[in-house]
Formats: structure tokens, sequence, C-alpha cells
């Protein structure tokens, strides 16, 4: 293979004011596209783009002269761009861009370019004049799916077309405005970050009746690995990860394979994995010794205007006060469906827990009203006080009396059940600040818990969406079924009650095994497995201040 490289982004000083032209194809594509791609900085490397890459790598010279990857920039044109071949014919140069997928199809069923593709090959047109000072006639696509090749005349009306869109993609640019969803939704299906842009939540957001497409991943199938053993370490080797337990065989894990990495208690990490898991964008996590969460690696190098823009957002005490309020409603109301559950389950009336589910609903009645968070977390309060004074009763006749308790105690548990509750809220938090970070949200900054506590406010108020379902619930469930060992499982440490290292490691079982639980949202009508509700959360809370609002906070148990 041949390489030019007539300019070396090295030698260009102000790299940063030309445009790339994969970027202005996205443009094409649609400016939303554009836009999550250069200002919001979001990228998702998913198959297509890897099967583009080696696409381009298997290519090789036709003939004689022909040349490969060749890198042009101009900055009176603010355009750059890497050409996929060039070739000399009948004197003169002609561009070629090679296209993985099929052709468009016009109405005579002729085979034809797509828009943004023509855009691009145009622009190299551009690029090949500007920087060669040749005259350029036609740029060329080849469309491997159907092996079809399109000529694309390369005119003044194109011309014109390149630099007018190259205006407009670099006004949008520095522009704090993220442009809607394209109106043509088959654009979206076929679009590498649908999962990050969530383009069917939007429309829903403005249309009650969409019917909404998933084109958000039901599941992912990567593993969390939770290192509690201490003396444990996580290590790099190649591209893998390597974690070595005393008195076990060696365990080795492809980085695909790996969503979290989660260090309990005094595991040890090396800073090659480290640097491994941050440059991959795996989550890496601590959890202390006594199941407290304790903090995450930020590996974000962008997201920048995501931040400003949740900053601006939150900042407005009438959005944090809604806000709230959706989050105070969707936890109690949660909380007041699963007694009325357990209340099923009882045998006779029980009056008592009658009486409390009414004066919850009573509460949660007044949230809506509540002039300013000060009412709200009073509010809040009462239906806790409620719940977690009813909560008992749903405790089955055949538990043994050590897993009963009478009320919250948060840190430190003074029960058995409380000891499950609290571990179950650290992976709780754990799992979104990872969805947080992802996402590129600041955890700091939140809109109902304060930044008083340990725990980013953020994270706190995220939480509360997710305590029933993942861990109020099948802690229940788990101790009715008869799951815990009350003398191997916890560590009794005067009024203290935490859990062993084997009492942490089945609630992380039980917890991630709840984590692969399917769900179907109550908001976007689809189904989904709670670990990907996490990130689909926190990105509706996202949208609630960027125009596409109404569809985050509605997770109540039916
Ligand atoms: S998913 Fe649709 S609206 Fe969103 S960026 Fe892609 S094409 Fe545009």
């Amino acid at each position: 293979m041949s390489t030019l490289e007539l300019t070396t982004p090295e030698l260009i000083a102000d790299s940063e004011e030309t445009l790339r032209v994969c970027s202005l194809h996205a443009y094409g594509y649609c400016p939303r596209l554009f836009y999550l791609e250069e200002v919001e900085e979001l990228y998702t490397q998913d198959a297509a783009v890897f099967a583009g890459r080696r696409l381009h790598e298997e290519l090789e010279p036709e003939a004689e002269g022909d040349w490969l990857d060749l890198y042009l920039e101009d900055e009176i044109l603010g355009l750059r761009g890497r050409v996929d071949a060039l070739k000399t014919q009948q004197g003169q140069l002609v561009p070629y861009e090679h296209k993985r997928g099929r052709s468009f199809r016009d109405e005579n069923k002729r085979p034809q370019a797509w828009e943004s593709d023509r855009l691009q090959i145009l622009a190299y047109c551009c690029l090949l004049e500007a920087t060669q000072k040749v005259a350029v006639a036609e740029g060329r696509i080849r469309y491997h799916a159907d092996n079809v090749l399109v000529h694309i005349p390369f005119d003044e009306a194109s011309r014109l077309w390149v630099k007018e869109t190259i205006q407009k993609a670099r006004a949008l640019r520095r522009s704090s405005y993220r442009p809607p969803v394209t109106a043509n939704e088959q654009l979206c299906t076929r679009c590498s970050l649908a999962p990050v842009c969530l383009p069917e939540e939007a429309r829903l957001s403005h249309n009650k009746e969409w019917p909404a497409t998933r084109l958000f991943p039901q599941d992912d199938e990567r593993e969390v690995i939770h290192v509690l053993e201490p003396g444990a370490r996580v290590g790099r080797t190649g591209d893998q990860l390597k974690i070595t337990r005393r008195e076990q065989a060696e365990q080795k894990l492809s980085i695909q394979q790996v969503s979290q990495v989660a260090l309990h208690s005094f595991s040890q990490i090396s800073t090659q994995a480290l640097h491994f898991l941050a440059d991959k964008n795996v989550g890496v996590h601590f959890i202390s010794g006594g199941g407290r969460y304790v903090g995450s690696i930020d590996p974000r190098g962008g997201s920048i205007q995501r931040r400003i823009g949740q900053y601006r957002a939150l900042t407005q005490p009438e959005l944090a006060l809604t806000l709230a309020q959706k989050l105070v409603y969707c936890r109690g109301e949660s909380q007041r469906k699963f007694l009325m559950r357990g209340q099923r389950y009882q045998e006779g009336e029980n009056a008592e827990l009658a009486s409390v589910i009414a004066q919850m609903k009573a509460v949660l009645k007044q949230v809506s009203q509540a002039q300013s968070l000060g009412t709200l977390l009073g509010l809040e309060g009462n239906v806790a006080a409620l719940y977690f004074g009813a909560l008992p009763q749903l405790i089955g006749k055949e538990a043994p009396p050590e897993m009963r308790f009478s009320g919250r105690s948060r840190r430190p548990p003074k029960d058995r059940f409380n000891a499950l509750l609290s571990f179950g809220y650290a992976l709780l938090i754990k799992d979104v600040m990872n969805a947080i970070l992802l996402v590129g949200l600041e955890p700091a900054l939140g809109f109902y818990h304060q930044p008083r506590t340990q725990a980013p406010p953020l994270a706190l108020d995220l939480m509360e969406v997710f305590r029933m379902p993942l861990v109020d619930m099948p802690v229940m469930a788990s101790v009715n079924r008869g799951q815990w060992d009350v003398s191997a499982d916890f560590e009794i440490r005067g009024a203290q009650v935490w859990l062993s290292e084997a009492g942490r490691r089945k609630l992380i079982d039980l917890y991630e095994s709840r984590k692969s639980e399917s769900w179907k949202h109550p908001a976007t009508g689809y189904s989904l497995t709670y670990r990907r509700l996490f990130e689909l959360e926190t990105r509706l809370l996202e949208k609630e201040w960027s125009g596409e609002p109404g569809l985050f906070g509605r997770l109540i148990l039916r």
C-alpha cells in the first residue's frame, strides 16, 4: 500500500478550526448526529464502525500510481480529511470513497449515492482542488454490498453546496443548541448514535401516542467483576484482565466481557489495569470492607457541554423542584405499591397495614403541591417512616426470628435485614454512578439531595428510582425464601450487624441476578433489563432539560 502524507496533522497550526470530512458527512446524514459527535463528544465504537475500518485496511491499489490513505487539509476551505483512494484517470485525479453497505435506489431502481455520501465525496473533490491546485471533474463511491460504483460529477453547484454546508456545520459547532431529531425515522435505525441520542424517546416526549421502537440495546451481557477477597489483585496482560485470588486459579477475561470492576475491601489493582480500564471506558468502583460505597474512577475526557447544560438547568429552582417532586412520588408510590402487594399475601385482614397504605396515599397526594425542597423533604420523611414502619409485616411466618427487624437503621445497621439493605444500596449507588459517568453528567450536581453527604448528590437522587425494584424487593423475597444463614452470612459486632464475606458474595449474586431480569418500561413501553435501565433512566433525566421532557421518574411499581 502506498501512503502519501501531503500535510501531516502535527504541522497544522490551527487544526481545531477545520472540520473533518467525516463530520461533514455526519452533518449531511443528520445535524443532530453531527452535534452529538462534535459538540457533546459522544461516540460509540459499534460493529459497523469497526467493519468500516477493516474495509479501509483491506483496500489495495488497483493500478500503479493509485494512492491510498491520503490526508488533506485546507484552512481557507475549513476542511480536513483522509480520502480512501485517489486514482489518476485520463490525466485527471479522481477521489474514491468505499462503503461497505448498499447504494440508494431511486424510483426507477437505479443505484445512486446516499445524500450524505455524495456530500462527503464532493468535499474530497473540493479539498483536492484546493490543496493540489488541479481541476477535479468527479468523485466515485463504491458500495461493496451490491458491488455498485456511482459516479458523482463535481461542478459549480456542488462546490457551492459543500461550502455552504461547511459554514452551516461550523455555525452549529459553535452553538449550544442541540438540534431536534430527524424527521426521517429510517435514518435513526441505521444511526450508530441512536442508543445515546434516543430519537424514539424524543418523539414520544412530544407525542404521547408515539409507538416508540426500541433502538436502545435491551441488555448488556458483559459482566460486572466484583473482587472481594482480601489480597486479590487485578492486573493486565495484553488485552485481558488478570484476576489473581489467593488459593484460586488465575482468572483471565477479555476486556470485551467486562462492563465494570468493583473492588471491595482491600483488593488491589495495578496502574496498568487502571489505565487500560479507563481507556476502554470500563467503570472502576471502590466499596469498603464495611460495605460502604467509597468512590469511582472518572475517566471522562469530554462531555463538557453536557455538564454545562446540566449546571444551567439544575441551578433553576423551579426545575429542581419539579424533578424532585417526580422522584419523591416515584419512590413513595413504589413503596406503597410494594406494601399493597404484601397485603395480598397476608392471612386475613391486616387493618394496620391498610391504614399505613391509606396514609401514604394521602401524603403522596401533597407531593405535587410542595412549594419547596424543604416541604418535599418533610413529605418524603413521612412516607419513608410509614413504609419502614410497616415493612417488617411483609416478612413471612416461616422466616427465622433473627431476620426480623423493627425499622430502618442505616450506619451502622442494627440487624441482619438492615445490613442487607445497606449493602444493597451501596451496590446500587455504584451502578448509578457508573451510569452518570457514562452519560457524561456531573455527579456532584443534583436537584434534590444536598452536597453534605459523602455520596454525590446526583447519584443519591437517581438512586431513589431504583431502591425498590433492585434492593428492597429482592431482599424481602430472599428473606421470605429462607436464603440466609443467620450465622455464616453475618458478623455481629456489639450492637452492629455486618455481612460476612460469604454474605456479601450471596447478596452480590442476588443483586446481579435481579439486574438481569427484564422489565417493561412504563414510559417508553418497551422491555429491557434492569442493568440497562440505569443508563436509560439517566439519559431520560438529561432529556428533562434538553427539550425532550416527561419520561424521567416514571419507574413506578405496578
Ligand atoms: S438517532 Fe436519528 S436523530 Fe439521532 S443522531 Fe441519529 S439520525 Fe439523528
